[in-house]
């Protein structure tokens, strides 16, 4: 029997909370209505449950549009005290600066944290599904701590403080991928009819000699004798060229020229890697320069004699700056780290720290499954407060001494006065916000643009197809989501994934909207647009007619197996990262002053610049680090 949470009516229409007996308004339309005072959530308010269309929901963001289209609203005093500090964003960089902000000015700051979603945590979103009276986690965005030994002390010291203790992580958690490999199940690529002529799975891609698993494919023998070249022959392909000139070359080349035009491959030998970048860098291979993929160990350069970067080239840039940093160093340390949610356990963590009645416990573990009172997240007598569902339109120094921060919520506009701002929202939504930034720094602001992507987790009642069909995740090079899989298998706490087949287990599925034959940045703005006319239907469509035909042979039924479908469209999503195909290259491979992000995070009286756009990384150590060196300007000033 599936939960009432998880029920059709969910699927079609997102999130549908009951107010009050008569009533099933969205907490927004209740605000706009009037009916909600935005400070007093009603009990039941809990959006990690909420279904449909999550991440950049609606009624997230058109404010911020009007916004930026000029519109003005009239607005009232809010009637809050002087804040210390108000932060514009709540995702993990916001919470972050407030943590910092009071943990340097002293418990009693007061702070006021402001987003425009239903729920904190930026990117860092939980989704929460329930089926016969047990919780399957999924992140609704920002997925793992990547590489957390190449943490800064700063960001890496956080999550010490916050009780993240990566020992005890690791102790239960090393197995998390070992698991599906010691019961078989491997790496598969999907061949769609539509792309390939015929739809077949094929197992063991990573696994067998590329030979072995490409002759199982539905590709010509052209496709398959140049596939097996490319990574077989071991040839230099820039005869004449000196190592420091091949580097040069490749980095100012697309991986996709590179292959079909220098190895001189069959152009569908591309999409054995068409999608596999995806996930890093939202766009087709060609806009990734082709030096990056020898750098991630992408077959064709193994008889190139190019020099290795340099062990500690970026090494104080935050993740693993794919393509961009040694590949050793960039494996060295404690891999990835998973919570069930995501990186929301962290977001949830500073939530907890900043307002303890907000979710009981104490420790990384028992905040997993802890349930979050948003009824405490904005009362007045707490120090820090968190403000969702509203959204800065105005932020202006007054007088030297203190700023004025005013937002909308509903149809409304109020102001809130503080000694301090920090901006922990999107780069380019600022200069719409805060008119005294110069011309220079807003363009530099108005520069990177961030990659639209979509994370969608799909509750199924067992994984017994899986099984069946021998994997636990599927690239597939010609699909609406190419890629696939099962979560990690983690045990936290209380929590634990499933272990069993015959139960319920959540699917990670991921899409990704771009367009080849533009530059990083314009792929993205025709991928955003497209995304944003995409229906939860058509998500819903692909769900379904993806999973029904990779693993209906296998005995998946669409019908009978899917509980719950949330679909997270993130249209800003990644932090644009400079990128030497379309960028200056020393803006790739050096921290220079000259960069955008830092023209563009220099503070403005007393408002300062967070977020992870100001560190151009798409990393949650970046937006940690901005928001200490934030904080650190206005407390220093
Ligand atoms: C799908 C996805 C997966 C990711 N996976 C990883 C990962 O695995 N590991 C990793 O390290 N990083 C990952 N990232 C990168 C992620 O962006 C960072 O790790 C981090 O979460 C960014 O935090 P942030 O606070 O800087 O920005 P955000 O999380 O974007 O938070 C900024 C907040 O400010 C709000 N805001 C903007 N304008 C306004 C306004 N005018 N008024 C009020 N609020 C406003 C935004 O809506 C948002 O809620 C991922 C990102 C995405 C989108």
């Amino acid at each position: 029997m599936t939960d009432p949470r998880i029920s059709r009516r969910d699927f079609v229409n997102g999130c549908a909370l009951s107010l009050a007996a008569g009533t099933s308004l969205s907490p927004l339309e209740a605000i706009a209505q009037d009916l909600l005072d935005p400070g007093a959530l009603p009990p039941d308010y809990y959006p990690p449950t909420s279904q449909g269309m999550r991440g950049s929901h609606e009624g997230s963001f058109e404010v911020a549009h009007e916004a930026r289209d000029g519109k003005t609203w009239r607005a009232v005093d809010a009637g809050d005290p002087t804040y210390d500090l108000v932060v514009v964003g709540g995702g993990l960089s916001g919470l972050a600066a407030a943590y910092f902000y009071r943990k340097q000015a002293g418990p009693d700051a007061r702070i006021l944290i402001i987003d425009n979603h239903d729920d904190f945590g930026g990117h860092a979103k939980r989704n929460e599904f329930w089926h016969d009276g047990r919780m399957h986690l999924v992140n609704g965005g920002t997925l793992n701590v990547e590489a957390p030994s190449q943490y800064s002390t700063i960001a890496a010291g956080l999550l010490w403080d916050l009780g993240i203790d990566r020992g005890r992580y690791f102790e239960k958690n090393r197995g998390m991928w070992s698991r599906y490999r010691d019961m078989g199940l491997g790496r598969g690529m999907f061949f769609d009819e539509e792309t390939f002529g015929e739809d077949r799975l094929v197992v063991g891609w990573g696994d067998l000699p590329i030979g072995e698993f490409i002759r199982q494919a539905p590709v010509s023998d052209e496709v398959m004798l140049d596939a097996i070249r490319l990574y077989e022959e071991k040839k230099d392909y820039l005869p004449g060229l000196n190592a420091a000139e091949k580097r040069q070359t490749l980095t100012r080349m697309s991986y996709r020229d590179f292959v079909v035009n220098i190895v001189d491959c069959h152009p569908d030998v591309m999409h054995l890697f068409d999608t596999s970048l995806l996930g890093y860098f939202v766009t087709a291979m060609d806009a990734i320069p082709a030096i990056y993929a020898r750098d991630m160990g992408y077959p064709g350069f193994d008889g190139m004699q190019i020099d290795d970067l340099p062990p500690n080239l970026l090494a104080d840039v935050p993740g693993g700056a794919h393509g961009r940093e040694n590949l050793e160093r960039a494996h060295a340390g404690d891999p990835d780290m998973y919570f069930p949610d995501g990186n929301a356990t962290i977001a949830r963590l500073l939530v907890r720290s900043l307002i303890p009645d907000a979710a009981d416990g104490g420790t990384m573990e028992d905040i997993v499954t802890a349930k979050v009172r948003y009824d405490q997240l904005d009362l007045d007598a707490n120090k820090v407060r968190v403000r969702l569902n509203s959204t800065v339109i105005d932020v202006a120094n007054v007088g030297g001494d203190r700023v004025e921060t005013t937002y909308v919520t509903g149809d409304s506009a109020y102001t809130v006065r503080s000694r301090d701002v920090v901006l922990a929202c999107w780069n380019t939504i600022i200069p719409h916000i805060c008119r005294e930034v110069p011309p220079e720094q807003g363009l530099a602001l108005s520069y990177g643009r961030k990659s639209p992507l979509v994370y969608t987790g799909v509750l199924i009642s067992n994984w017994q197809s899986w099984v069946e069909a021998g994997v636990s995740s599927v690239r597939a090079p010609g699909g609406f989501h190419p890629s696939i899989g099962l979560p990690p298998s983690l045990e936290i706490g209380d929590y634990q994934t499933s272990r069993d087949p015959a139960e319920p287990i959540v699917l990670r599925m991921s899409t990704y909207f771009y367009e080849p034959g533009h530059s990083r940045r314009e792929q993205h703005r025709i991928g955003r647009n497209r995304m944003l006319a995409t229906p939860f239907s058509t998500f819903e469509h692909h769900v379904r007619d993806q999973l029904s035909r990779i693993l209906g042979p296998t005995g998946f039924d669409d019908e009978r197996d899917i509980l719950g479908i949330t679909v997270n469209r993130w249209p800003h999503g990644y932090a644009y990262s400079y990128n030497p195909l379309f960028d200056p290259e020393e803006w790739a491979y050096s921290t220079t002053d000259e960069r955008p992000c830092v023209i563009g995070r220099q503070r403005i009286g007393r408002i300062a610049i967070a977020n992870s756009d100001a560190a151009a990384s798409s990393h949650t150590d970046a937006a940690i680090n901005e928001a200490y060196r934030a904080v650190n300007e206005l407390l220093d000033a």
